[in-house]
């Protein structure tokens, strides 16, 4: 305790420190419970020491214990003028969310961290709190108790920032993600929209003033959908690599995820958006299986939607003739697939043994005897062509002999 009053005797000697700021410096905030009656006790008990020791600075310490019109050098007195509106400005603002989890932080002035650093430096005070984690603590704690809502720090649904500096509250909501299919049923339609050709996605009269053109994309049956459900700024679309404008997208349809930006509404039944899409694009692009998913899902699908093409010649000796028929299965097989491969076995011993998604994009054929065919694969760059051919004992799926197989079976 001695050594304490006289930490606090040299400190209220020079400057003033708020109360709660003494306070979350030298509180345990280890224990559930924040003290924040500490710093008045503090300085109560110094006051008493003072006066009964007759220390020479008594008049200037004893005046700096208290406020009177002065401003705490670590807070500017955040924690008494300001607060008060900060809460309810915050209440205000997010009754405009849908919402369940939400953060709290503040940006704090360089110089206010660097004057408490030289301060905890100097006195060697390394207990309580940074301005910065006990605003968050108190301001979660009041926030949570009026509203309800559960503060998560690593994923939430809001995130609400004061920024100290111009007494600034941002509400950052965190974009959703959906995950689906879409099935392209008619060739002509490509896969993003295209700015519109008049004001080159400023926005005008021409384009209803969504800076897009109307012609139709995957993009354009999509996107305005969520962007209005959700009331949000903006929905991007993630798709598992692309398709040209004259393809067509079957079978299982190709993976995306839309990512919905600074929603205002969050707890939308996807079912419902679904309809209204399929029921817009009248069976020329379907979507189907929407789900809510993490952002992991959205940069997994990122990877794939990378569009750096590669051209391979790839000459396949098969063990028996093949025909037109099988070879033309095998290419409607591969044409636009999502391959999945595992790090080939030759190469297994340099190679992380890890799954990897790559897209076949095009596949032609020029068969040059019975048993030998020549194809050109267009596909994404990464992806093992060899293994393509004789599927490296189902590591790589699907493959051209596995198509054979399936082909020769039928
Ligand atoms: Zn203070
Ligand atoms: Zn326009």
């Amino acid at each position: 305790m001695n050594k304490l009053i006289n930490i606090l005797e040299d400190i209220f000697s020079k400057y003033y420190i708020c109360s709660i700021c003494l306070s979350r410096l030298f509180y345990n905030s280890y224990s559930k419970k924040i003290n924040i009656s500490l710093g008045k006790k503090l300085k109560k008990e110094l006051k008493k020491i003072i006066i009964k020791n007759k220390k020479e600075k008594a008049n200037i310490i004893i005046k700096n214990l208290y406020r009177n019109s002065k401003e705490c050098i670590l807070c500017k007195n955040l924690f008494f003028f300001k607060i008060k509106k900060i809460i309810l400005n915050i209440i205000y603002k997010i009754q405009f969310y849908e919402f369940n989890t939400f953060y709290i932080g503040i940006k704090i002035p360089s110089n206010l961290i660097k004057i408490e650093d030289e301060i905890r430096t100097k006195y060697e005070i390394t207990s309580g709190d940074s301005l910065k984690s006990f605003f968050n603590k108190i301001l979660c704690k009041i926030i949570s108790k009026k509203t309800g809502k559960k503060v998560d720090f690593v994923n939430p649904d809001l995130k609400i920032i004061y920024e100290m500096e111009n007494d600034l509250i941002k509400i950052e909501p965190t974009s959703l993600f959906i995950y689906g299919r879409y099935i392209k049923n008619k060739r002509g339609i490509r896969q993003t929209r295209e700015y519109c050709d008049y004001c080159k996605g400023a926005g005008c009269s021409e384009c209803n003033y969504t800076g897009y053109s109307n012609e139709p994309s995957i993009e354009n049956y999509i996107l305005s959908f969520f962007k209005e459900k959700f009331n949000a700024e903006d929905s991007i679309l993630h798709a598992a690599g692309r398709e040209d404008i004259d393809v067509r997208t079957i079978n299982t349809g190709r993976p995306f995820v839309v990512e919905v930006k600074r929603p205002l509404k969050r707890n939308i039944e996807l079912k419902q958006i679904e309809e209204e899409i399929n029921k817009n694009a009248k069976g020329d692009v379907i979507v189907k299986g929407l789900r809510y998913v993490d952002k992991d899902v959205m940069k997994k699908i990122k990877v794939l939607s990378k569009y750096e093409e590669k051209t391979y010649l790839l000459k396949v000796k098969f063990e028996k003739p093949v025909n037109k028929q099988i070879l033309d299965f095998i290419v409607s097989q591969l044409n636009n697939r999502v391959i999945q491969q595992r790090t080939p076995t030759r190469v297994l011993y340099r190679r992380k043994d890890i799954v990897r998604y790559k897209m076949v994009y095009s596949v032609e054929y020029n068969q040059i005897d019975k048993q030998i065919v020549e194809f050109k694969i267009l596909c994404q760059g990464g992806l093992y062509v060899k293994e393509l051919a004789h599927g490296d004992n189902n590591r790589t799926n699907p493959s051209m002999i596995v198509c054979k197989r399936t082909c020769t079976w039928r």
